[in-house]
Parts: C-alpha cells; structure tokens; sequence
C-alpha cells in the first residue's frame, strides 16, 4: 500500500477551562500525498486554523493535542521531542500565516532573518545563506534581491512582505507549506498575485500545500482536494472537482451557494442562515442542525459519521446521504 507523506487520523484537540474541558477539534483525518494540494475550508470557527496549526504542534495552551496520530516520514508528530518538532518545523514542514509579520521580525534586515532560518537548519556558510536566500527571493519576483536583501520588512508594501514570507517558507524546500488565509490581509488586486505564486512555486517544487481559507472560491481553483470543516469535525471531504461540481452535505452546498458569482445578476448574495455554534454550548446530534433547512428526527440526537455514502466519491456526515 503506498504510504502518503502525510497522515492524520482521528486528530482530537481540547482546551483545558476553568468549568471543563472542551473539545475543539474532534476525529480529524485527511492524508496528504507529494505535490498534493488539499484546501481546508469554513467559516471563522470551524477549527480550521487549529487543524493546521496542530500538525507541527503550534497549538498554544491552554489548548493540548488530546488524541489521534500525525504520521509524517515515518513519525507520529504528536509523540516526538520538541527538538524534533523544531527541526521539522521550516525544515520539512513550514507555516504561511495570514499577517506576514507574523514571521518576519520588524528590527532585522530581510537578508538577515533569511540567513539565519537557513543556519539553524543547515551547516553552511553566511555567505551561502545570503546567496540561497537571493535566489528564493528571485524565485518570489522580488526586483533587485541583492539590494533588498539588505533592508527591513517596513520597507517593503503588504504584497511584497507576504512574497518574502513566501519566499522564506522555500528556503529549505520543505516538503509541506501550510497557508493560513495567505492572502486574506492584502488588497484584493495582490490576493490572485499572491495565490498564483504559491500555486506556481509549489507545482515547481513538488511541495505539498494544506490551504487553510473560508474562501471556497480559492480553495476551488488551487487544490485538488477540499476538507469541509464545520465546528471542529470534517463535514465533507473529497476531490475539488466533485464536491464543487456536487456537494453532498448541506453546508458545503451553503458555502458554494454564498460563492460571489453563484446567483444571478442583481440577486442578493446568498448567507448560510444562523452562525457557527459556540464550542461551549454544542448542539446535540448533528451540530449544523439548528442551520440546516433538512434537519429532522436523529438530525436532533446522533451525531452523523463521516463515511462514503452512496455510489458518491468522497466522505460526507450527513443522515441524509
Ligand atoms: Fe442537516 Fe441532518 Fe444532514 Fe445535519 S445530518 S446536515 S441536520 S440533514
């Protein structure tokens, strides 16, 4: 059987409170192949972020990785030293998050902070490191690196500093880039600039790409497969191309009917009725049933499982499939 570069299977993560413990990711799995793009999509709250954030253990207390594997090169991530864990993290696994400055450090130059991610990982010298960190740069379509090299991030627009925190995420050629809302912080005009990058340098580099986003409409046109989450479970997942062309579960056919462009012209925007439930106050059953126009009898009382339903390619929790 061939083994995939990445697997998840029955992920859990709790918050410890006060009042108890709440559970806000609960029997996560997706797999992950070489050159493979799956996007992660849902509203603010579905446990997206956490998701990602949870494969290199970036989850910060009071919340705890609870249950669950993440096999990754022939490791169990949640069962390896933190020393592993930072070895892998940028090196083999690295993270795009949505503020570029998030990464980059506001008193180093750019040519400093490249060089030195390079030197925590690899043995070479700075000269070395400041030339790889030129390339990358080159490889991002930042104008002059060798100048650039040498100036801070608040010399740089939004576009550009998320093209460096791009270009930084390359520098040790990962075999993974997790991007969280990558372009959700920039002008619209730079957003598809942006995305187009990534697609394009992750398709040169045969890297694999989680996309974490609400947008549907991105996730869409970059990845070959989507994961639907709706509070802190996998409501759908399948390939891009049927569950766009055919969704199954109600909210994913709500987020593709709220996609811009969706409707006829002139018509009001779609919006999935209600918000996403609070972790703390879970409906009983099915958690997207006070939402769901379908729902009905063990809608109310059984939560449904994620499996294959019908002749249909893909997983979907739903009673009604
Ligand atoms: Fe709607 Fe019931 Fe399906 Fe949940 S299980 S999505 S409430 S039809």
């Amino acid at each position: 059987m061939m083994e995939h570069l990445l697997e998840v299977n029955n992920l859990e993560v709790k918050f410890k409170l006060r009042t108890g413990e709440l559970t806000a990711i609960d029997n996560v799995g997706f797999t992950l192949d070489k050159g493979e793009r799956l996007g992660i999509v849902g509203e603010s709250g579905a446990g997206k972020s956490v998701t990602g954030f949870s494969i290199i253990n970036l989850i910060s207390k009071p919340g705890y990785i609870s249950g669950g594997e993440i096999m990754f090169e022939g490791k169990d991530l949640t069962r390896v030293s933190e020393d592993v864990l930072r070895h892998i993290r940028g090196n083999r696994i690295s993270m795009i998050f949505q503020d570029p400055m998030m990464t980059l450090n506001p008193v180093f130059t750019i040519g400093e902070q490249m060089a030195e991610t390079i030197l925590a990982h690899k043995n070479i010298s700075r000269k070395d490191a400041l030339e790889i960190s030129v390339e990358k740069l080159r490889q991002v379509h930042i104008p002059s690196p060798e100048t650039r090299l040498n100036q801070y991030p608040h010399e740089f627009s939004g576009g550009m500093r998320q093209r460096i925190v791009i270009a930084i995420s390359l520098l040790l050629d990962p075999a993974i880039i997790i991007a969280d809302e990558p372009t959700t912080a920039l002008d619209v005009t730079i957003q598809a600039e942006i995305m187009e990058l990534l697609l394009e340098l992750c398709e040169k580099n045969d890297t694999g790409m989680i996309l974490i986003t609400h947008d549907l409409g991105v996730v869409s046109q970059v990845t070959e497969k989507i994961a639907v989450m709706y509070a802190g479970r996998i409501v759908e997942i399948g390939s891009t191309e049927n569950i766009v062309a055919n969704p199954l579960h109600p909210y994913t056919k709500g987020l593709i009917k709220a996609l811009p462009g969706s409707r006829g012209t002139g018509e009001k925007l779609y919006q999935i009725p209600g918000s996403m439930p609070n972790l703390t106050e879970m409906p009983k059953g099915c958690a997207f049933h006070p939402r769901c126009e379908l729902a009905e009898g063990e809608c109310f009382s059984k939560v449904p499982e994620l499996i294959q339903r019908g002749n249909f390619r893909r997983l979907a929790a739903c009673h009604k499939f």
